[in-house]
């Protein structure tokens, strides 16, 4: 046993961790490779990309290069000017990571310290931070808030002579926090590269990573103190910062481990399922598609599948996970009412799935099936991180789990702020 986490730190690394700008950025490196070399397939650039991620600029660029063999024809300096000449951030709003407002917020109120480290540097910081905002639920209005509000200091990538994975970062927020370096394990760090994690725990920092490459690289992360699905999940007890206290415990339905995830001390320790009410309750709408053809005939447990495509924005909000809420058919069936729905939002690991999917099962029984109707779903909570099963059986036997939670967390009237949502229940409208 290692000794208990006494931190009362907290450094954040940005992109990737705090603010999803993945998808913009290798946007930009696939279009300018591909028209540099064209005999490389997209497929290769994404991966090159990927496993470059977390590291300062040049250092990315340079390894990119390598990995790709362009160094016959563009060297790592002008690779990296072409990409940012591409990268507009003006203009465009970057999303924050799921469970990021929360985190940040919470730990602002329990008055915890907090710095950035990233790998940018200070001038592309400004640029993107005039559009990153994190949405922010206050007492009684949705705020917009700017991202660096939080940090009490900001340590960018032009600021140390040796980026990720050195440490050097690490050791200059410590220095700017006041923390001596002796007391580096004061210091929780929250990363989602394999370089970043390096890096903290080469400082000799805790480090939490919550991975942004793809589920068969997991094990890269190995060396973080614990490594969680998204940001919803952190379990800030475990380091010995302050608990969160929105999760709400569902009494009669005891807690099981999974198998094949590895748990937290303070989930072994757990009696009872939780969920955790949404800030911001997140409506989806579309017509029902035909989905794998396995919820029904494997499980025994049918899920009325929405496209993702139209609804990406929507869910990118969402950690992947198990949720549940309210759902109405608009179509024929429009006068079968509300039904309480659990739904699985991601990619299903049981099943391994490439592409997010959305498949919410309404607690009820229907006689016939409603292909193509216009289906209605509004998401209130979070149960869980979506998680692998052994067996069937297993698997079974969690989603009518989670379908419990669901139950007991509606007839109980634990989840309040739905009268907000007033027109949306009015199925007559
Ligand atoms: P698919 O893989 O095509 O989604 P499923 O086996 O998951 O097939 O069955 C889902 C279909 O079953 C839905 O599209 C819907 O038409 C029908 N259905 C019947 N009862 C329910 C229910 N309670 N919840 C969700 N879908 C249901
Ligand atoms: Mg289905």
């Amino acid at each position: 046993m290692s000794s208990p986490r006494e931190c009362s730190f907290a450094i954040f690394d940005l992109d990737g961790t705090l603010i999803n700008t993945e998808a913009i950025v290798d946007e930009a490196v696939v279009s300018i490779v591909k028209t540099m070399k064209k005999s490389i397939s997209e497929r290769e650039i994404f991966d090159a990309a990927e496993d470059c991620r977390g590291q300062r600029p040049l250092d990315a660029s340079t390894e990119l290069c390598e990995k790709l063999s362009l160094n016959e024809v563009v060297n790592p300096v002008e690779l990296l000017t072409k990409c940012s000449e591409k990268l507009q951030w003006d203009g465009i709003d970057i999303p924050d990571m799921p469970g990021a407002a929360r985190l940040l917020e919470f730990l602002k109120r329990k008055k915890v310290p907090m710095a950035l480290a990233t790998s940018t540097s200070a001038k592309e910081l400004e640029k993107k931070m005039k559009s990153a905002t994190v949405n922010v639920k206050s007492s009684d209005e949705s705020k917009k808030k700017n991202l660096l509000e939080y940090f009490d200091v900001i340590c960018c990538g032009d600021e140390v002579a040796r980026g990720k994975p050195d440490p050097e970062i690490f050791h200059l927020a410590m220095e700017r926090l006041g923390v001596k370096r002796e007391d580096a394990g004061k210091c929780l760090v929250f990363e989602d590269t394999p370089h970043g994690v390096s890096a903290a725990k080469a400082a000799g920092c805790c480090c939490v990573a919550v991975p942004s490459l793809r589920r068969e690289k997991f094990d890269m992360y190995k060396s973080a103190d614990r490594v969680y699905h998204s940001l919803m999940d952190v379990e800030l007890e475990d380091f010995g910062l302050p608990k969160f206290e929105d999760w709400r415990e569902v009494k009669t339905v005891e807690f099981v481990a999974e198998d094949g995830d590895v748990l937290s001390a303070s989930s072994r320790a757990r009696k009872y399922e939780r969920f955790l009410k949404l800030d911001q309750f997140l409506e989806l709408t579309g017509p029902v598609i035909r989905g794998f053809g396995r919820g029904s005939k494997m499980l025994g447990i049918p899920t009325a599948n929405l496209d993702v495509v139209p609804l990406k924005q929507q869910i990118d909000k969402l950690a992947p996970g198990i949720y549940f809420g309210f759902a109405k058919l608009l179509g024929e069936n429009k006068k079968t009412g509300i039904h309480r729905t659990v739904m699985s939002i991601g990619y299903n690991p049981f099943f391994n799935d490439k592409r997010k999917s959305i498949e919410p099962w309404l607690l009820r029984e229907f006689e016939e099936d409603f292909y193509d109707e216009t289906l209605s779903v509004l998401v209130v909570a979070y149960v869980r991180a979506e998680c692998n099963f052994t067996t069937v059986e297993n698997l079974i036997e969690r989603i009518r789990k989670d379908a419990k939670v669901c139950e007991e967390a509606l007839d109980l009237d634990l989840v309040d702020g739905l009268d907000e949502w007033s027109d949306w229940f009015d199925v007559n409208r």
